[in-house]
């Protein structure tokens, strides 16, 4: 079961619930931070770290000597990383994607692959859990390369040792937030019950429903007062699986880096619930596929 805990802003909570969960997963677990731009699961679980590894993705190198000038990359290329300037060639790496259009088309062989580098890729272990995070190279533009190659890690692990995945996503709806969402079993949804909160939540709801997986909400701060997310969850038929109360004992243990879970028996039984619940809306989905 892949689960991705995201949210439709920062400050939520998302990382703090993700963390609490991981220290209540019974089984086999993968944790992993695909909020590559700001990670900070680590100082929540303190994983030992094994390894670090730095991630590239393959982008033109142009070498002019060769190159007739015909202008067939310029052309093909949709992001304008290599470009036709008058009577030059120009190519700008940090806006390449990688898709290795130009490489196929170019008729001279003037160009040939090179490398970008895009950040580093971290992994050890968290209690019983592994772990598996991103770090996105200072002045790199785009995340979802670097978040790309994780996934293809994650998939490669779990392939070799099965095992539940449980990821922080990204805040907010952009194409890192779907891009840590696409292939997951189950998405949590993690709000805060303010009106900031609410407007947010309606938005990742509206970005994510499409995708067509089981979704639930962890309302966290609740008692805050915008009761308006509980009429939306009950009017879009979205499950609340969790309440996390608002309590100055949460926040102290936050602003320490512990996990919720560590504050009172009561808070690790809310995770403890919420985890069979996210495991109800996974298998729920799991019998209406066998039914269609
Ligand atoms: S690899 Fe793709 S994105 Fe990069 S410069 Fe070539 S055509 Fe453009
Ligand atoms: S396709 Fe090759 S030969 Fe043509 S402009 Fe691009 S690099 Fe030069």
């Amino acid at each position: 079961m892949i689960v991705t805990v995201a949210s439709g802003k920062g400050g939520t909570g998302k990382t703090t619930v993700t963390a609490s969960l991981a220290t209540i997963w019974q089984s086999k677990l993968l944790t992993v931070d695909l909020d590559v731009e700001e990670p900070n699961l680590h100082l929540f679980l303190h994983p030992e770290i094994e390894t670090t590894s730095t991630a590239e993705m393959e982008i033109p190198v142009l070498d002019l000597s060769k190159c007739s000038l015909c202008g067939k990359c310029a052309e093909l290329c949709q992001f304008k990383a290599i470009t036709m300037m008058g009577k030059f060639l120009m190519t700008f790496p940090d806006m390449c994607h990688g898709c290795g259009g130009c490489l196929a088309i170019c008729p001279d062989g003037a160009l040939s692959p090179g490398r970008r580098e895009l950040g580093e890729i971290i992994r050890g272990r968290a209690g019983k859990a592994d772990f598996i995070m991103g770090r996105i190279r200072i002045g790199e533009a785009m995340t979802p390369p670097l978040m790309n190659i994780i996934k293809d890690e994650v998939a490669a692990t779990i392939r070799e040792n099965p095992m539940d995945v449980l990821i922080d996503a990204p805040p907010g709806v952009s194409c890192p937030a779907v891009t840590s969402v696409i292939d997951s079993d189950v998405i949590v949804l993690v709000t805060d019950s303010t009106p900031f909160g609410f407007h947010d939540f309606v938005l990742a709801w509206e970005a994510f429903s499409p995708f067509g997986k089981p979704m639930g909400v962890v309302i966290n701060r609740a008692g805050l007062g915008a009761s308006e997310i509980y009429r939306f969850c009950a009017d879009k038929s979205l499950p609340v699986l969790a309440e996390i109360p608002y309590d100055r004992a949460i926040a102290e243990a936050y602003s320490k880096g512990q996990v919720i879970t560590t504050v009172s028996e009561n808070l690790r039984e809310l995770f403890v619930t919420l985890k069979q619940q996210i495991e109800n809306l996974a298998a729920g989905a799991g019998q209406e596929a066998d039914h269609a």
